[in-house]
């Protein structure tokens, strides 16, 4: 494979990006080699500098739900950005995009917009202490919930890739207010709050974590986080950035069954665009300024741009349902397909899956939370995933992070990747 442009680009990128990306995990830091500059994509696909094309499954780590260039949402903005690309006032738009959220996602009856995951989650949990008046936060070791001070303690995706234990630049006031425990653990965290009585303002979580590859919630774990959570008045936050209105319409909190008090959304609800979103229980959220005093703001939240974009691919999403059958369905052939010819090859490995996400560990264990993926055979992901991608296959570049589909793909494309799955060997 020819990457003469790739190679140009990321020395020249190097001049002036610091590490010549915007963010970690694009520099193929822990997989090794040049990271790929990307043309453009289309549908199931990604077309890199040099003309090469690839079956996409990232995603961009999961907007792309029905592909790349999805042509109504494309039109959409092509329609609205001629009206001005920003007004720092309200608009219609807005209204309707809280509604759809609304009708779609159970249990949010104020949201609030924003630019990113990351500020979804920060200003979520600003607010769980402001509600209760408490200051600690419980996450879980390996959940990843953007970069904001105060989750950078035993964090999944990038942190963990790089292998960054203390994150130089956090205060120790900040990291003491986070207490960790282990996903699927639930004695960890009774112990954590007979421990810290009365101090714990919030419970946070990817209730299917994304971020350390991807880890189902064991059977009572989260109906088990959800009861201490009532019975110790601590906001139960649910971190759906990933999960949101890619398992369902709904979500985690659907396709699980489960309430959160907060949730938090970003990659899908934006389309593509920078957008990120908080909400839930009326009672918590009034206390956002300017209803409250819990002081929350963005020069370019509920941008118009970015709102068309979302609006368009949540219409889409709700409207047809049948989207989220025909993604399990293809994600259940990969899955299964891939088993097979990786069983048949004598590879040990785990196959995590729930609709269209999932996640290949080389092990000979269960993983299930931080410590089983830490286990696993990271070095022979990376050569898997130069294999992979040497045959126009183009994966998560780290054993960390989860992959998605897009229901863009096509049974040929899925067909192509096992043929690329059996060529591989160790
Ligand atoms: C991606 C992600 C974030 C951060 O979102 P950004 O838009 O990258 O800031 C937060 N939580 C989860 C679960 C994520 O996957």
């Amino acid at each position: 494979m020819n990457i003469s442009q790739s190679k140009l680009l990321f020395e020249r990128a190097q001049i002036s990006i610091p590490g010549g990306v915007n963010s970690p995990v694009r520099a193929f830091k822990s997989v090794g080699g040049t990271p790929l500059f990307i043309k453009s994509a289309k549908g199931a696909y990604l077309f890199d500098e040099d003309g090469n094309k690839f079956i996409d499954y990232i995603n961009s780590w999961g907007p792309m739900i029905l592909g790349h260039a999805y042509k109504p949402v494309v039109k959409a903005i092509q329609k609205k950005v001629v009206d001005s690309t920003s007004f720092g006032a309200p608009t219609e738009l807005e209204i309707q995009m809280a509604e759809l959220i609304k009708s779609m996602c159970p249990n949010v009856d104020l949201i609030r917009m924003v630019s990113s995951g990351t500020e979804a989650c920060m200003s979520a949990v600003r607010l769980a202490r402001g509600f209760t008046g408490k200051n600690k936060i419980i996450k879980f070791e390996g959940c990843y919930h953007g970069h904001a001070d105060c989750f950078l303690v035993k964090a999944g995706s990038g942190v963990a890739t790089l292998n960054i234990q203390t994150v130089p630049g956090v205060t120790g006031g900040v990291a003491n207010d986070t207490l960790t425990a282990p996903y699927n653990n639930l004695h960890a965290v009774e112990k954590l709050i007979a421990e810290n009585k009365n101090e714990i303002a919030a419970i946070i979580i990817e209730p299917v974590v994304g971020n350390m590859g991807c880890i189902l919630p064991k059977a009572g774990f989260l109906e088990g986080l959800r009861k201490i959570c009532d019975e110790e008045n601590i906001v139960f936050i649910f971190d759906e950035v990933m999960t949101g209105f890619r398992l369902a319409t709904g979500g985690a909190q659907e396709k699980l069954k489960i309430n959160a008090d907060l949730v938090t959304y970003g990659k899908v609800i934006g389309g593509g665009l920078p957008v990120g979103a908080f909400g839930g229980k009326k009672e918590i959220m009034e206390h956002i300024a300017p209803l409250g005093n819990v002081y929350q703001a963005g020069t370019l939240s509920g941008n118009p741009i970015a709102m068309i974009g979302g609006f368009t691919m949540l219409n889409e999403l709700k409207n047809n349902p049948s989207i989220y059958d025909e993604l399990e369905e293809k994600s259940f052939y990969l899955e299964k397909k891939m088993h097979k010819v990786l069983e048949h090859k004598k590879i040990p490995h785990r196959i995590n899956r729930i609709g269209s996400m999932m996640s290949l560990h080389f092990c000979n264990h269960d993983v299930y939370d931080f410590e089983t993926v830490s286990k696993t055979d990271i070095s022979l992901f990376n050569k898997f995933f130069h294999h992979m991608l040497s045959n126009g296959i183009y994966l998560p570049p780290s054993g960390y992070e989860s992959w998605f589909l897009s229901n863009a793909i096509s049974k040929k494309d899925l067909k192509n990747t096992i043929n690329a799955i059996e060529k591989f060997s160790l």
